[in-house]
């Protein structure tokens, strides 16, 4: 971006110092580790407090601040833009600079895939448009601002995923970034903990077609009946996906091998789709970011292409090679229960001569129903695929007694959160070179640090 400092004052609806109006702004940041020269610094207030670390920032050779009114003007003549609420004008300065960019807006939301589906959206429309998207997982109140902020000029399609754990979150962001196609990928139990059902994680999710343009498209998951009743009097058009025959995107014959999943679209019968990435639920994710594709009337050939050699974002179901030459499926990233069954049925499929391996993180913020959740997974947990069962963290114990009479004491494992180094040792002693891992724990649970060590 490039922009006077009057226009920033302007589209924030006040006034720069005279002295100051013709300062140009390349860059907007709210951190000063990764600030660059000539930035507008944009002190946020939360754990830290952003204005203690204008020093920082024109250290950094920031060009300018906003500053919060209620904050302490500081003594030094610095170019200062003073607003009543950094992050509120953050989010409206996004909102002008979208505009004055006025790229189409594909926006992506969902309980688990958002970020996957997100990297397939942007795969598939690169080979024909200037794509911006969310870098890795910024998808929240302030990364969604970020990447819009962070928009090259000739964008033409900005592909935005948003994040939420309470309600009025996506109401927000989809008002913000008004989307001309909303995706919702799927709705699962994340977050329960807050909502108390997943009739209100719909409702919530359903947000994203708050800003919808009029003349928008919503796509959406057609298997989930929550939202199929949620979208009958949507005014916008709407395109589903699937696997079952009612969607306008249905998948038919997925096949999995240890690194793709292929599958047919039942309205292109002529051809067939590779991801390269197992799993049944990358499926739906590729058949949502096809029908986006579609929406943009793009070639089915070229979009076909795009996801074969699509790049995921790293730790959602990536195969790495550990140092025993062991191989390792990393689903660090996050989990909770949808997402946990689908990954632990495909990895128990994964062709080997070896043995199987899984190491499974607590799943948070599952509130009441966590210990009835975590046992849940017993179900997709087969001793005849995996020999022994690593389980790490305190809600893990329900999983651990629910396993008990399927697996004797000596393939059945329970560590707590900080016995890691243990877990490890026990692990390591165990691979062989023709070996399956799997990992995968929520976020909290840093299960990347035994993933690092393994590799
Ligand atoms: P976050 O809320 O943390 O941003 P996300 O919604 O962006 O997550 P991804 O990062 O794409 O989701 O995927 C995280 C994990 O969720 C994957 O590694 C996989 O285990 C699971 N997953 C991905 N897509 C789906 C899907 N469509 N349905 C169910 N589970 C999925
Ligand atoms: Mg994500």
């Amino acid at each position: 971006m490039k922009m006077r400092l009057a226009e920033i004052a302007k589209a924030l609806k006040i006034t720069a110092g005279e002295n100051w109006e013709d300062i140009i702004i390349t860059s907007v940041s709210f951190d000063t580790r990764s600030l660059q020269p000539g930035a507008l610094f944009i002190p946020l207030v939360g754990i830290h407090d952003g204005h203690d670390y204008l020093n920082r920032a024109i250290e950094g050779k920031a060009a300018a601040t906003l500053w919060q009114s209620d904050h302490q003007a500081p003594e030094n003549n610095f170019p200062i833009l003073s607003v009543t609420d950094t992050l509120a004008a953050f989010q409206q300065l996004a909102k002008y600079y979208l505009a004055k960019i006025n790229p189409q807006v594909v926006a992506v939301t969902g309980s688990n895939g958002k970020t996957t589906t997100k990297d397939m959206v942007a795969a598939i429309l690169e080979t024909s448009f200037n794509v911006q998207k969310t870098h890795a997982n910024f998808n929240n109140q302030i990364g969604v601002p970020m990447t819009i902020l962070g928009m090259e000029p000739n964008t033409e399609i900005l592909v935005v995923e948003m994040g939420m754990d309470h309600f009025g979150e996506l109401d927000h962001l989809s008002r913000l970034v008004e989307p001309d196609v909303a995706v919702i990928t799927m709705i699962g139990e994340a977050h329960i903990e807050f909502f108390g059902s997943r009739d209100k994680i719909a409702d919530a999710k359903m947000e994203i077609v708050h800003g919808l343009k009029e003349d928008g498209v919503l796509v959406y998951n057609g298997d989930e009946p929550l939202l199929r009743e949620r979208t009958k009097k949507l005014l916008q058009d709407t395109r589903t996906f699937g696997e079952s025959g009612n969607n306008d995107f249905q998948a038919l014959n997925i096949v999995s091998d240890e690194k793709r999943t292929s599958f047919r679209v039942a309205c292109w019968p002529e051809d067939n789709v590779t991801v390269p990435m197992i799993g049944s639920y990358n499926v739906n994710n590729a058949l949502a970011a096809l029908a986006v594709g579609d929406y943009f009337h793009l070639p089915i050939k070229k979009m076909i292409s795009a996801l074969t050699t699509f790049q995921a974002t790293a730790n959602r179901t990536e195969w790495l090679i550990g140092k025993k030459q062991e191989r390792i499926l990393s689903d660090v990233y996050n989990s909770n229960p949808t997402a946990a069954h689908l990954v632990l049925r495909a990895f128990s499929q994964v062709p080997t001569r070896g043995k199987r391996f899984i190491v499974l993180g607590d799943m948070l913020e599952l509130g009441t129903a966590a210990a009835k959740l975590h046992a849940g997974l017993a179900a997709d947990i087969d001793p005849k695929q995996i020999a022994e069962v690593f389980l790490c963290g305190s809600h893990m114990a329900a999983l651990q007694q629910a396993l008990a009479d399927k697996f004797t004491p000596e393939r059945l494992h329970l560590y707590a959160s900080n016995q890691k180094t243990q877990l490890l040792a026990d692990l390591n002693d165990l691979i062989e070179p023709t070996d399956l891992v799997l990992l995968k724990g929520s976020h909290g649970i840093h299960l990347e640090e035994v993933l690092t060590a393994l590799c």
